[in-house]
Parts: C-alpha cells; sequence; structure tokens
C-alpha cells in the first residue's frame, strides 16, 4: 500500500526564519505580535476553508504553539475542527519557530519546548491531536532525534533530504545520520518528496524554478490516504507513504484561490 498524505504548517509571516527564530538569518526587529495574525493568515485560513469544502480527503495540521496566543487562530482551529472532524489531525511545529539545528545543541532548552508545545496543542485540539513533530523551518540535527523520542513523538516529519538544505542538518552532519539517529531513537520518520533531490515541497511550491519541479513530481503522487487511514498510518511502519507540505499562507494567493497542485482525480470528492 501506497499513499500520499498531505500535511499544512501553520506558520504566520512572524515565524519564517527571516523574521524569527535563527541566529543569522533573523531579524528580531520585524517580529511580530504573537497576539495578532497578519492578513495574510487570515485570507490564508479563509482560502484553506473554501479548499477544503471543495473535496473528502484528510490533512495534519502542524501548528506552532505559539499560535493559540491570538484568540481568531484559536476560534479559527476550533471551528475547523468542529465543522471537518475527522478529517484533520494535529501534529507539533515546534513551541515558537526556532531554528535547533542552526543553533549550539541545547537538550534540555529543546526538550521543555516540546513538553510546552504538546501540553498546549493538545489543550487546545483535544482528539485530534497526534504525537507528531516537524521541525520548525525543517532545521533538524542527530542530536534531537532522542528528545523527540523521549518526549512522547511517534513520527518525525522534518526531513527534507535534499542536497541544496544539508546544511539544516547542523554542522558537520549529513541526511544520513539525522536519519539514523532517529531510527536507533525507534521514531518513524515521514521524509518530504523530493524530486531528482531537490525540493518539491512548502517554498518550493511558488520559488522558481523549483515551482516547475513541483508541479510535475505532485502530478505523480499516489492516492491520498483516506480519512480513516490518516488517523494512525503514517506511525504505521508497514504503510508506505509520501509526504507534502505546504503553508496555510499560502492559500492566500491568487486572492484566496490558491490550491495545491494536487490533481483532482485523487483527492476524494463524494463522501
Ligand atoms: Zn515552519
Amino acid at each position: 500500500m501506497h499513499r500520499t498524505w498531505l500535511t499544512i504548517d501553520c506558520d504566520d509571516i512572524r515565524h519564517v526564519p527571516i523574521n524569527q527564530g535563527h541566529p543569522t538569518r533573523s531579524n528580531s526587529k520585524t517580529e511580530g505580535r504573537k497576539e495578532q495574525l497578519s492578513q495574510q493568515f487570515r485570507s490564508g485560513m479563509l482560502g484553506f476553508d473554501k479548499w477544503m469544502d471543495a473535496h473528502q480527503s484528510p490533512i495534519t495540521l502542524f501548528i506552532i504553539a505559539d499560535m493559540f496566543e491570538s484568540k481568531v487562530f484559536s476560534e479559527w482551529i476550533d471551528s475547523i475542527i468542529t465543522k471537518f472532524g475527522n478529517r484533520i489531525t494535529v501534529g507539533c511545529h515546534g513551541l515558537t519557530h526556532r531554528s535547533w539545528s542552526a543553533w549550539p545543541e541545547d537538550i534540555s532548552g529543546f526538550s521543555t519546548a516540546l513538553t510546552q508545545a504538546s501540553e498546549i496543542i493538545q489543550q487546545n485540539v483535544g482528539d485530534n491531536w497526534r504525537p507528531w513533530f516537524r521541525a520548525p523551518g525543517g532545521y533538524i540535527a542527530p542530536w534531537m532525534a532522542k528528545v523527540i523520542a523521549e518526549t512522547g513523538f511517534t513520527v518525525d516529519t522534518s526531513i527534507n533530504p535534499s542536497w541544496l538544505v544539508k546544511k539544516k542538518s547542523g554542522k558537520g552532519n549529513n541526511w544520513n545520520k539525522v536519519r539514523q539517529s532517529i531510527e536507533e531513537s525507534g521514531v518513524i520518520e515521514r521524509e518530504w518528496l523530493n524530486k531528482w533531490s531537490l525540493p518539491v515541497n512548502g517554498p518550493a511550491l511558488s520559488m522558481f524554478p523549483l515551482s516547475v519541479l513541483s508541479k510535475l513530481a505532485w502530478r505523480k503522487i499516489p492516492q491520498i490516504l483516506s480519512v480513516k487511514e490518516a488517523l494512525e498510518s503514517p506511525e504505521n511502519p508497514s504503510f508506505n507513504i509520501t509526504t507534502v507540505y505546504w503553508h496555510i499562507l499560502d492559500h492566500s494567493r491568487k486572492n484566496g484561490n490558491w490550491r495545491p497542485p494536487i490533481s483532482k482525480h485523487i483527492l476524494s470528492l463524494d463522501n
């Protein structure tokens, strides 16, 4: 069985590495207020709702816990869980959007952040919570694997196995070393889809020329997981999964009409 797992990261503009969480890329002066969502994010929420209404497939949202400081965000999460129910599962995308592997190793800091983030997200999403983790910005180093396992996560989906972003595996590391440490810690890794060892997810979807490659790659993805399968299969090692992702912010493109490049025949269109 080979299926596609649709995942969406809920970063606002204030979270991207240029604004927050990276030792050299971030300019803290532009960090926004936590309780306020950007206009683009709000329009992304509406675009997402509209897209969800147009099909029946399930998705997993990866949420940064500090998003819940916004009342509007919390209410929106409540509303989509009420409306879409089991079609939505929620994993953890950090307490903040700190790019952990770009900083010196900090086991206790990372452990505290993951514990707090899990609590906050779980409190807000209840039964839709899953102990699945995606590192902010895809910054994951081998030392992080043990912490991810010890804080109760069963799935990691942080590896973007492209040579282009090898630096994100931390100084002196590579994706093989990260892969190995995740495996040794007993966590299931769900790497992101690549094509020709190049990124085709997230920012690559709208960055020429990777955007062209992304469309080619996404045209060939397998059938989407059923709603029932999506509840458990990411943590089931016997399931062969292709993982793709984009951002809620993407849904604000094209006047709120942006869609991920998934062909209609593999999305479930009936009940
Ligand atoms: Zn992110």
